[in-house]
């Protein structure tokens, strides 16, 4: 069982599994703005395998690939905790700060290198993809 939850605790999760599918630190445009500057860490599960409560706020948008977005943040301290894409019902992405323990989610992959700032850091050690990969088989 993996637990987290938001800043202010209002928001609690738990995952029914002992691992992620895939964790990839991102560096489209969105996540700069969500991550203050930086790429934003972000770890994928299968949907039916976490529950959530508290007041989650949903900001609804549409990637440049013209899947329709949901992003779900604390309604009171607004850390944002999960991701999701319509055409991929079967999959959720965690926000790896709001886990309790992010040494559960080491990134495996740089995405949408192709859109960091110069001063990016980017470990040497790890991918680099451009732009978006498939998602994880289950
Ligand atoms: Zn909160
Ligand atoms: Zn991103």
């Amino acid at each position: 069982m993996i637990a987290g939850g938001c800043l202010c605790g209002a928001v609690r999760f738990e995952i029914n599994v002992g691992a992620p599918l895939v964790v990839r630190h991102c560096w489209c445009r969105v996540c700069q703005y969500l991550g203050a500057g930086n790429g934003m860490v972000s770890a994928g599960f299968p949907r039916d395998a976490v529950t959530a409560s508290g007041p989650l706020n949903d900001y609804v948008s549409r990637a440049d690939s013209g899947s329709t977005m949901h992003r779900r943040f604390c309604a009171r301290c607004g850390t944002h905790v999960f991701s999701e894409a319509e055409p991929r019902p079967h999959l959720i992405f965690v926000r790896v700060g709001a886990l309790d323990d992010p040494n559960l989610a080491r990134p495996t992959a740089n995405i949408w290198v192709k859109s960091a700032p110069a001063w990016a850091y980017l470990d040497a050690g790890l991918p680099r993809i451009d732009g978006q990969p498939a998602p994880p088989e289950i």
